[in-house]
């Protein structure tokens, strides 16, 4: 077999259905976010503003975090050495681990190397471990989730996104006798609408069943704390399973669970995903802590997130283009078509320095092609206004519908 041969018309395919990604190699420059510097392929570099990073604070940026990184690097040097089991585990492992659950009122935590790991792991192994346990999974979960219970082999229901009638009704339909566990996010990440996590924890509770809650997109950025949607509606207690990232707003990488001691130590002790693999190096670790205790107390970067989101919003409508309304911080600019979608994005980095990835099909569906504008404390008022302008220069040259106000 012609192997090459093979993953070139695999890749042809994609871009024929412009499915094909093409990444900018940017450089990120510290303490100037959301500026960067874009390398071409031709050699030459241009410098751009960002506005789709999902380090939503600029915490990634941030001197607190920075200057964590740099003391656990001199205390410790680079990497874990080992899994957890195997030398790996670091005391800054370890401290993580209790502000992590000390965020969100649990008993414990684990990290993982990633958020989608954890997500893939502990599902993998809570559900494959439980015997006979049904999971329902709301429609538009994350492909870490999706792989993780896909892995697992267990029964699996799906329900209607965000609608927890549905859910009830797929519930009462099975065994009353298995055990049951109900999965979904708190902020979704495209459309940026927020779950009704009160009402799907009544479902799920009028059930006996546990619930798993993804906070990847809200921890960091709401409740008092930081502790995400469950912490600002006083729900915590209510999930068995709260997961998270240390990559996006927390702005260093890493995932982890919370939850009960037995739980944690349950998915600790079984799940391949956490066991097989080299722990976090430390200073990351000792990054994610800094960021997390420091968003616990202040509420500067969320109050000014909230500004900058609203103005964002405040300069598309003047300009009447379109934007999905919506109650996070997340702003999808609407186009509606696909080769539109990417030559937009194409020329604000070309021509106007924005960097903006477009979203196409499949990770929205057709005709919902979009532009994730996800504005930050650090862009300034200038820069809303330069994003704006420019969108509203193209959406001329594409002849593109405006909003009406
Ligand atoms: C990004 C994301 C993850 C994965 O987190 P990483 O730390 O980036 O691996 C999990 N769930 C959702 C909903 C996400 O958007």
């Amino acid at each position: 077999m012609d192997f090459d041969a093979f993953f070139e018309a695999g890749l042809q395919g994609l871009r024929e259905a412009g499915n094909y990604r093409v990444f900018a190699d940017l450089e990120r420059h510290h303490g100037a976010f959301p500026a960067a510097t874009r390398y071409r392929e031709d050699g030459s570099s241009q410098e751009v503003t960002v506005w789709c990073s999902n380090d939503y604070l600029g915490m990634g940026q941030s001197q607190v975090v920075t200057a964590a990184m740099k003391e656990a690097i001199d205390r410790c040097g680079a990497g874990a050495g080992g899994t957890r089991n195997i030398s790996g585990t670091n005391h800054y492992h370890v401290l993580l681990e209790q502000e992590l659950a000390d965020l969100h009122g649990k008993e414990s935590a684990l990290i993982f190397t990633s958020g989608y790991v954890s997500n893939w792991a502990a599902l993998g192994t809570l559900l494959a471990r439980i015997p006979g346990i049904i999971v329902y999974s709301d429609a538009l979960n994350h492909a870490s989730m999706i792989e993780g219970i896909r892995h697992s082999r267990c029964i699996k229901r799906v329900f209607r996104h965000n609608d927890p009638e549905h859910l009830r009704e797929l519930m009462a339909a099975d065994d009353p006798a298995a055990p049951k566990l109900v999965a979904f996010e708190s902020v979704y990440s495209m459309d940026g609408d927020i779950a009704p996590i009160s009402a799907l924890c009544d479902v799920a509770e009028e059930f006996g069943a546990m619930t798993y809650l993804d906070e990847v997109h809200a921890v960091g950025m709401y409740g008092a704390r930081g502790g995400g949607i469950a912490e600002r509606e006083g729900l915590m207690h209510r999930l068995t399973v709260i997961e998270g990232t240390l990559g996006k707003a927390f702005g260093v990488m890493g995932g982890y669970i919370t939850g009960s001691k037995a739980l944690c130590d349950f998915v600790r002790s079984f799940a391949s995903g956490f066991i097989f693999t080299t722990a976090l190096p430390p200073a990351l670790a000792a990054g994610a802590t800094a960021s997390i205790r420091h968003l616990k107390q202040s509420q500067l970067e969320r109050r000014r997130h909230k500004d900058a989101v609203a103005k964002v919003r405040a300069a598309l409508d003047r300009q009447g283009i379109p934007h999905m309304d919506n109650p996070s911080h997340i702003v999808p600019v609407m186009v509606g078509n696909a080769s539109k979608c990417k030559w937009i994005s194409d020329v604000l980095m070309d021509q106007y320095g924005i960097y903006v990835q477009p979203i196409n099909y499949p990770t929205v569906p057709v005709k919902t092609e979009r532009l994730r504008i996800t504005p930050t404390p650090l862009h300034s008022d200038g820069d809303i206004d330069r994003l704006a302008g420019a969108l509203s220069d193209l959406w001329s040259q594409c002849a593109l519908a405006r909003a009406v106000a």
